[in-house]
């Protein structure tokens, strides 16, 4: 007979996975303890050989690895596939006003790094895993955890855990993207493409500009050019996911006060629609950017990410609305369901607590969330 996490039992959870820092080594400063993913993922690959889970690592980056683990269900190969993607890394602690790894336990919240964002979702998962091997529980579905890595700066856990499941030919049925929603079901939110473009000149004295050319100026033209292109943006019909926008977002160049600047460049930030591919949207820009620089122009692309978009109607939305008790919705904010278009059928982002603590000063999960979330996966998970 299987009985469900208690809250204090999930809250426990919750705290011990608080208790092992894994600070993005991007955002790793003084008091962020061990940086990165590794100490996590050997406690983590523990707890899920030790629920009976076929535990796999992938070393995504040099000593940064994302573990998967699967529990066949009574279905068998063909049957459903259900999937989480948790994140195990979480934003730095330098700017915190309270202890970061203490995960204490006080009014009703589990505080520390990463209790919302998003060991929350991990401590839910732990505990029911536990819960249903205790119980000597086989469940229908099978059942795919992958605590990823890499989430909060350089996103590559996302793409290595989709090359994964490529690999093996693997399509999930349902996959839920563990961030905190408030248990809301996010159906969907912007892509991204960040890059910068330089413009290369020649030097010379300033008192003799016409000897040099004048980066500066090339990349003015540049920016004007991409301000006229946001203005043709804004007047697209908006789509689920509202229009696509495009902003310059950092200008840097110039050697001297005398002195005509031979480089300058234009940093930029454009947020992509459903059924944009960041590629074409990356090479639109180049283009024109190119055709708007007097001088040459080199470019270099920080980051491209695909919108995510599940629509409202799909039943795994319409489900998981219905366990909540929450509208769906779409996010102002990105997260890594943007990777999974091709390996999965259904993907939806949602978790315990709030954004609004999220990567703050002080961060916290309230334990009523956890009992929420428990209570949603075990009816997706067919528990209940
Ligand atoms: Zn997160």
């Amino acid at each position: 007979m299987l009985s469900l996490p208690s809250s204090p039992h999930l809250a426990e959870w919750v705290s011990r996975l608080v208790q092992i820092p894994s600070v993005t080594p991007e955002q790793a400063g003084p008091r962020a303890g061990e940086p990165g993913e590794a100490a996590i993922a050997e406690a983590v690959a523990g707890w899920f050989a030790q629920f009976g889970g076929e535990v796999h690592w992938h070393e995504v980056q040099p000593g940064r690895p994302s573990i998967y683990a699967i529990w066949r269900g009574r279905s068998g190969n063909q049957g459903r596939w259900l999937g989480v993607d948790v994140h195990t890394d979480t934003v730095g602690v330098e700017q915190m006003t309270d202890p970061p790894f203490d995960g204490r336990i006080a009014h009703g919240r589990v505080y520390g790094r990463g209790a919302v964002d998003t060991k929350a979702s991990l401590g839910v998962v732990l505990a029911l895993l536990e819960s249903i091997h205790n119980a000597g529980v086989q469940l229908e579905d099978n059942l795919l955890i992958a605590a990823t890595v890499d989430e909060e700066t350089g996103a590559t856990g996302a793409p290595g855990f989709a090359d994964w499941l490529r690999m093996r030919e693997m399509i999930l049925d349902e996959l839920v993207v563990a961030e905190p929603t408030g248990c809301t079901p996010v159906h969907g939110h912007k892509g991204l493409v960040r890059m910068e473009f330089t413009a290369h000149g020649l030097t010379a004295h300033s008192a003799q500009p016409q000897r040099g050319q004048n980066a500066i100026w090339a990349a003015a033209r540049v920016t004007l050019a991409l301000e006229a292109e946001q203005n043709r943006l804004q007047a697209l019909p908006a789509t689920a996911l509202g229009i696509p926008q495009l902003t310059v977002v950092l200008i840097n160049g110039g050697i001297g006060r005398n002195v005509v600047p031979d480089t300058c460049s234009v940093a930029i930030d454009r947020r992509l629609t459903d059924g944009e591919d960041p590629l074409a949207v990356t090479a639109q820009l180049i283009g024109l950017a190119e055709a708007a620089s007097p001088l040459p122009l080199t470019h270099e692309i920080w980051r491209q990410i695909a919108a995510f978009y599940q629509p409202a109607d799909s039943e795994l939305v319409t489900r998981m609305a219905e366990w909540s008790g929450q509208t769906p919705t779409v996010a102002p904010y990105g997260t890594n369901a943007w990777a999974y278009g091709d390996v999965t059928q259904q993907r939806i982002v949602l978790g315990p607590g709030s954004i609004d603590q999220a990567h703050g000063a002080v961060e916290w999960v309230e334990i009523d969330e956890l009992a929420k979330l428990t209570g949603i996966y075990a009816r997706w998970w067919g528990l209940t």
